[in-house]
């Protein structure tokens, strides 16, 4: 009988895996939901948090004419500088690879001077760090007004770091007062990705036993209308996103969810109405605030028993995993384009891996000649062959030949570096080295996919085994699996 095919196995689809995870021992998984089970259209969404605060800017009369939202300008995983009005790409290390000031790349030069001396450290008030999709509006505003700061357009003196936080404010607003939301609500499905496999997804988890959960910080009129936009039209006859989900937990707080112990209050009614929680969480109940802890001993769920799956790097995933040992899985909805660009560039890095093979053997070659030369004009050292003439010369002409080993290598390498963002490059990527979010990813998320319904491919029976990893000192041609 023929192996039925398997659903979309497309390489940016998978569940890549940091940490050994099988899901068969897994009793729990609770699900963020913006960006997590509710995938939003970025532009559209980013868009209008965008328009809304530049419009309180401008009512407190910043020149804001001619500003507008450019999605392309930065994305997650970026670090704002808030000493220096910079936006920088730190690599796992924590050095800066590239930095913007204002909207205005830096050239190496400049950064260098800027950073040579500096690391990237989030445990220090100076860095905030892109966490999530929802930043790319505060991200593009803020280069936005540090060139107007720059130029001395804006109505009240700010320092690079008061201006972060006028901005931060402003952004802020827009989400917690209501004007947001109600837009969105009224029409979802111009904001709203439908992804008809998350459901059945959701649903494969339920009856092989798994408990849901859906924990976000989204208020419940607001995760209500979303989730059911969502999710009930690819639900069976009948069905609706609640009968899904075993505890419901909205306006959440993550991360103070991971590390309180607030207390837990019942939505009782359709409109919200709260009373507090006494005794346990209950089957099929809606909550308000709460903690981890308490969703822990009330389902009798052990930290390593739960899988929280949600999309921003320190609030669902970094704080879950390092204060309760969760196990973790990030959705990072970029990760497809970034797969798709990697494997177009596919042929290009393997010419360029080809030409760095010769331009080590050159350079080794030339280490060599400029050696000799040095024993030969001091005196010093093994006989050497020839002649100093000849020796300059063989010095002199391997630097010729890697003089244009380099103008092949320069286009080829700076193509790559500019894959699926002119300015930033790959997400993953800072230079040749993994970027800053990539080891946080390593380091917190034990997987990482770009969509909640790639878990229906992987079934809720799973085994995701991490690969060996590599090593600098690794015999060359070793199968690492990495
Ligand atoms: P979750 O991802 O389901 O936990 O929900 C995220 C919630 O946080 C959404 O309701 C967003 O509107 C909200 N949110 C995102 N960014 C901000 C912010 O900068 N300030 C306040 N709320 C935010
Ligand atoms: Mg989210």
């Amino acid at each position: 009988m023929p192996t039925p095919a398997l659903p979309d196995s497309s390489p940016g689809r998978g569940i890549f895996c940091n940490r050994t995870l099988n899901l068969r021992s897994v009793r729990a998984i609770g699900y963020d939901m913006d960006y997590t089970l509710v995938d939003y259209r970025v532009e559209a969404f980013e868009r209008m948090v965008y328009a809304q605060a530049r419009a309180r800017l401008a009512a407190e009369g910043w020149p804001m004419e001619g500003l507008d939202f450019d999605g392309s300008m930065v994305t997650r995983g970026l670090v704002i500088d808030t000493e220096l009005g910079n936006l920088v790409k730190a690599n796992r290390f924590g050095f800066v690879k590239r930095a913007m000031h204002g909207t205005r790349m830096l050239d190496f030069k400049e950064q260098r001077d800027a950073y040579a001396q500096t690391l990237v450290d989030l445990s220090e008030p100076r860095w905030v760090f892109l966490n999530t999709l929802f930043s790319l509006s505060e991200g593009c505003l803020y280069a936005q007004a540090v060139d107007l700061l720059d130029r001395g357009a804006l109505p009240r003196p700010f320092e690079y770091a008061s201006l972060y936080r006028h901005v931060r404010s402003g952004v802020d607003a827009q989400h917690m007062e209501g004007h947001l939301k109600a837009e969105i609500a009224a029409a979802p499905e111009r904001y709203v990705v439908q992804d008809p496999e998350a459901a059945l997804a959701l649903l494969d988890q339920k009856a092989a036993g798994k408990k849901l959960l859906l924990i976000t910080n989204s208020e419940w009129s607001f995760t209500s209308k979303m989730m059911s936009h969502a999710y009930d039209r690819h639900l069976p006859e009948g069905m609706t996103w609640r009968q899904l989900f075993d505890v419901v937990i909205v306006a959440a707080r993550k991360p103070a969810f991971f590390v309180e112990q607030g207390p837990f209050f019942e939505v009782v009614d359709e409109s919200g109405l709260l009373r507090p929680l006494m005794g346990p969480l209950k089957a099929g109940g809606i909550y308000l605030g709460g903690s981890a802890p308490q969703v822990e001993r009330d389902l009798g769920i052990a930290g390593d028993e739960l899988l929280y799956v949600g999309d921003h790097m320190f609030g669902d995933v970094h704080v879950s995993k390092r204060t309760l040992s969760w196990r973790t899985a990030l959705v990072l909805r970029e990760l497809e384009a970034e797969v798709a660009a990697l494997e177009g560039y596919r042929p290009t890095e393997l010419r360029l891996m080809a030409l760095m093979r010769e331009k080590e053997a050159l350079e080794a070659h030339l280490s060599q000649a400029r050696l000799a030369l040095q024993r030969l004009h001091a005196g010093y050292g093994p006989a050497a062959q020839g002649d100093a003439a000849t020796a300059e010369a063989r010095v002199h002409g391997l630097r010729g030949q890697l003089l244009a080993l380099d103008a092949e290598i320069g286009p080829l390498a700076q193509a790559g570096g500019e894959l699926t963002n002119a300015r930033w490059g790959l997400l993953t990527r800072a230079g040749n080295d993994k970027s800053h979010l990539t080891r946080q990813i390593e380091r917190y998320a034990d997987v990482y996919t770009s969509r909640v319904s790639n878990f229906l491919h992987a079934t809720p029976y799973a085994y995701f085994r991490s690969p060996r990893g590599s090593l600098p000192h690794d015999p060359v041609g070793t199968a690492t699996g990495a």
